[in-house]
């Protein structure tokens, strides 16, 4: 399923959820999706918001180190 308003394909890994982590053919998740593959826009994010009310959905956002 698309949804091009509420997400886009992660820049860094297109999609896949992982990246190569060294030259030995290993991969670990991506950091920027955090494994999942899709970003969401702002609009996604409010549509993530407006579930997770509303289902009572609750789960903890990792916190990305401030660079
Ligand atoms: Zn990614």
């Amino acid at each position: 399923m698309s949804l091009p308003d509420l997400e886009i394909r992660c820049w860094k890994c297109w999609g896949s959820g992982v990246i190569p982590w060294n030259d030995h053919a290993e991969v670990m998740a991506c950091p920027e999706c955090g494994g999942i593959g899709w970003i969401p826009t702002d609009e996604g994010r409010r549509l993530l918001d407006f579930l997770k009310r509303h289902l009572g959905l609750d789960y903890e956002e990792e916190e990305e180190p401030a660079d």
